[in-house]
Formats: structure tokens, sequence, C-alpha cells
């Protein structure tokens, strides 16, 4: 068990001034993987004046200054990329295949591709007599979650770094180790000190006291839509720049015509990957009602090869849940919409059997749900899919857009062009068109309650810069 005691604090760990610690459980195991420190305001009163100290020089660098340790960090992400899985398959309970695969690869292609895009991104503009430059935003408070927490803090730090931003990192309380290995992949990157600080702790405490701070320029904020709201009422107060992406409720909508076996059974893989713990995840199916039964037979037999297992083993598809409140919370959604009317065609609220320890779910399939249902209407987070059904297009769009949700969803139809425009018409940040794969340089964020602002590619670094216009 390790017992760090440490923040990183203007380019060294530094003793945590905070005596509360973080204790670190194995999902799988429910064993005690480490403790960190649950960092308070002192920590991050240390960690903001650090990175304030540093903003004015780093923020003076040229993109080509910036560009040496960034590569150097994509380096790193490279060589460490198996000790990144291992962490995140101990503190987050993700399948090793997966998080080599994604929890692991995504942030170092995200952090590769901010390379490229910082060498071509046009920071000066001539607008008649003015010429407009974009400059760093300044001191930035990133907090992140724990679904996929190295790529949540890629996907702000590295665009935040490019831009000429310092950063103040407050990480999951769940998933701080990776946030922690991040870190020391920046210190051998050799940025200069202050640049990235991290302060490990809770939401209420160490991540209250980073977004409350007066000497932060901007919150980019992942994780819940109640907690994203307070973040941005606090950054209304202080006047702050704020990102949040949000929850979701994403619909794949199969239309006619589609190939409804490969739709089907590309939702419950999608739905199933992350145990369901994925914002962008298409949790409401709809499908016509003619073919409701047969897209509901493909699911219930294409969710039932997902056996909850050990996530440290090759062959295991469906890991635990990510915390023992998660899994409650979990199986609290599917009983009440059992009870609500949905009929139960996979899995179950019941543990899994042979698995007493751990917090694993069964993958589940709800039918018969309605769009007014819970199930229907809130992010359960863990994987469980719902069953829609639909009488005509413009139903389907009524159910699709019938929630306050708008991160992602999907189209199925006979062709893209039909597809295409039936997507234009969704309330939503991101659709995939006939099966169409993610694009880790495409603008990702939400409609509605799923968020301001949007992250990756060259957006995810607009989001970092500030105007200044001066007339000649
Ligand atoms: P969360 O409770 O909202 O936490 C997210 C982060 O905010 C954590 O670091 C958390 O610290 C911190 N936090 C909590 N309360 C805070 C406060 N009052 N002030 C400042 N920071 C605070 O969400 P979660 O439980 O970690 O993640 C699950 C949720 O996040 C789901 O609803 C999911 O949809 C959403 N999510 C959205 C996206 C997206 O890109 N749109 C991505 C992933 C997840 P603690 O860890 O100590 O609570
Ligand atoms: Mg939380």
């Amino acid at each position: 068990m390790q017992q760090h005691t440490d923040q990183y604090i203007d380019g060294a760990w530094r003793p945590s001034l905070a005596e509360a610690r973080i204790e670190v459980l194995n999902p799988a195991t429910e064993e005690l993987v480490a403790t960190v420190p649950a960092g308070g305001a002192a920590d991050v009163d240390a960690a903001v004046a650090a990175a304030r100290a540093a903003a004015r020089s780093w923020g003076r660098t040229t993109r080509e200054e910036r560009l040496v340790p960034l590569g150097r960090l994509c380096d790193g992400l490279a060589a460490r990329r198996q000790e990144i899985a291992e962490t995140v398959v101990a503190e987050l309970g993700s399948p090793i295949r997966f998080a080599t695969a994604v929890q692991a690869t995504l942030p170092l292609t995200v952090a590769r591709s901010y390379l490229d895009i910082l060498a071509k991104y046009e920071f000066e503009e001539q607008v008649a007599n003015s010429t407009v430059y974009a400059e760093p935003a300044g001191v930035v408070a990133a907090v992140t979650p724990w679904n996929y927490p190295l790529h949540q803090i890629v996907a702000k730090v590295v665009p935040a770094l490019a831009a000429g931003c310092t950063v103040v990192l407050k990480p999951a309380e769940y998933t701080p180790l990776v946030a922690r290995l991040f870190a020391e992949l920046v210190h051998d990157a050799g940025f200069p000190p202050g640049v990235f600080n991290l302060v490990t702790g809770v939401g209420t405490e160490a991540g209250a006291a980073l977004v409350e701070h007066p000497d932060v320029d901007l919150v980019s904020f992942t994780g819940s839509t109640a907690v994203g709201r307070a973040i941005g009422a606090a950054a209304g107060r202080g006047v702050k720049r704020v990102a949040l992406e949000l929850g979701g409720k994403s619909a794949n909508v199969v239309l006619p015509g589609a190939d409804l076996a490969r739709a089907v059974k590309a939702n419950v893989a999608n739905v199933l990957a992350n145990s369901g713990q994925t914002c962008t995840a298409w949790t409401r199916l709809l499908v016509h009602r003619d073919q409701y039964e047969e897209a509901v037979a493909i699911a219930a037999e294409a969710a039932a090869t997902y056996l909850p297992g050990d996530p440290a083993l090759a062959a295991t598809r469906l890991g635990p849940v990510a915390s023992a409140s998660q899994r409650e919370r979990v199986r609290a959604y599917i009983t009440g919409a059992v009870a609500q009317g949905a009929r139960l065609v996979a899995g179950g609220a019941q543990a899994p059997e042979g698995l007493d320890r751990g917090y694993y779910v069964r993958a589940t399939v709800l039918a018969d749900v309605t769009a007014e249902m819970t199930v229907a209407q809130e992010e359960v987070f863990g994987p469980v899919l719902s069953i829609l059904a639909y009488r005509d297009e413009e139903h389907a769009l009524e159910i699709a857009n019938g929630t306050d949700y708008g991160l992602a969803g999907g189209v199925w139809a006979a062709d893209n062009e039909t597809a295409a425009a039936f997507a234009r018409r969704m309330d939503t940040g991101q659709v995939d068109i006939n099966g169409g794969r993610f694009n880790p340089a495409a603008p990702f964020g939400g409609y509605k309650s799923s968020g301001v602002g949007r992250e990756l590619g060259r957006h995810g670094l607009a989001e970092f810069l500030q105007t200044k216009s001066l007339q000649f």
C-alpha cells in the first residue's frame, strides 16, 4: 500500500498542509490501494500562488518554447502507457484491455493532437485597422471526474498549457493515483515550476476552495450537472470564465431501413464500456415499434455475453463500477425502473453470482421504457440500457430531445444523408452517424444542461484564450 503525503506545487513534491487523507480503494477487491492527502484551502492557496507567479512568464513564451515540454510530455505518456493502464485498473476497475486501449491511449492521442494544433494555431488576426491577439486566459482551475480520469485531465491541462495558461488540477477523490502519475510526467517534461500544480482532495473542500479562489481566471470542470451548476454560479460571482462538461442521457436512434442488428449490438457495447460510466453513453435506444421486439431480443442476447469479472484479467469485458455508492445508485435505478413498469430482459439489481466482493453490477437491459420514466430522464452512470419504442420519425425526435441533457447521440439509417438530416434536428453536441467512430480532434461538449463550452481539438485550445484588440 502506498502512503502519499505530498502535493505537486511549484515544481516539486511538497508536504501537504492538510492532515486528512483520502483512502483509495480497488473497486474489484474493496482493498486499500493507497492513501493521498485530502488537501484543503491552504494547499490550494499555495498551488494558486505558484500558478499565478508563473503565469506571466509562461504566458509570454513562444509556441516553439511550449512545444518542447509538451512533446516530452507526449513521450512520457507513451513510455508509461502500461503503468497508466494498470493504475486505472487498480483505482477505477476498468477492464485491463479497455484501460489499455482507451484509458491509457486516448490521452496520448489527444495530447499529440495539440502538438499539431499549437504548431498551426493563428494567435493573431487583422480586422480592418485592428490587430487582434489571442492571449492566454491566465490561471486555470481544472476539476476532473473519475470515469476517464487521465483523458479528462489531459483534455483540460494540455490545451491550457499549450495556450500559455498555468494550471491547478483537483482530480476526483476516487482516482488521484493516475493524476499523480501525470504530475510526474509533467515534472519530467521540464515545464517551469508553477506552470502545473496538483492538489488532491475532496470536492467540497479542495475543489470548492479552488473554484472560489480570487486568483483563478478560468474554471474548467467536468462532472455532474448538480456540481456544475454550483461551480458555474461561483464562477459568475467571481466573474471568471467557465467551461462545464456535464452529464448526458444520450439517445441512439435506429431509423427504419438501418441495419438493426448492427445498430443494437453497437449500442450494447457502447453502453457497457467502462461499466456504463461514460458521459456520452447511449443509454436510450430508440427503435420503431414494428422492430421493437426484434431489437429487444438482440440487445438481451448481446448483454448476456458481458459477464462481470476481475478487471485485471484480459478476458474481462465488464468490470465493477467505481464505488459502493455508485453501485447502490445504479441498482436503485434498476429497481425503480421495474417498479415504474419497465421489463427486465437482461441483468438486474441483484449482485452477480459468485462475486460477493467488489462493486459489481450486472449488464442490464430494460424494455418497455417510456420517455417520462426516471430511468429515461436521469443519468444512471452504470451498465444499464433502456429501450424505447417510437411511432414515427417525429415521435423519435421528440423522445430524443425530451430530456434536460444534450451531450451525444447516434443515428442509424439506410444511408448517411437520412441519418444526418435527423441528427441536425437533435439538440445535442455530438452525433455518430451509422456508427461513425470517435474523433479526438472534433469539438466535444453539451447542449442544454450538458454543459457550456467545448473541449478537444482547436475549439478546446480556444477555450483557454482571451482576445485583445490593438487599433492602428
Ligand atoms: P462530481 O461529483 O460532479 O465530481 C466531479 C469533480 O468535481 C470531482 O473532482 C469532485 O470531487 C469535484 N467536486 C465535487 N463537488 C465539488 C464542489 N462543490 N466544488 C468543486 N468541486 C467539486 O461528479 P463525479 O461523481 O466525479 O462524476 C460522475 C458525473 O460526472 C456524472 O454525472 C457524469 O455524467 C459526469 N461526467 C461528465 C463528463 C463530460 O465530459 N460531460 C465526463 C465525465 C463525467 P470529488 O471526487 O471529491 O467528489
Ligand atoms: Mg462526487
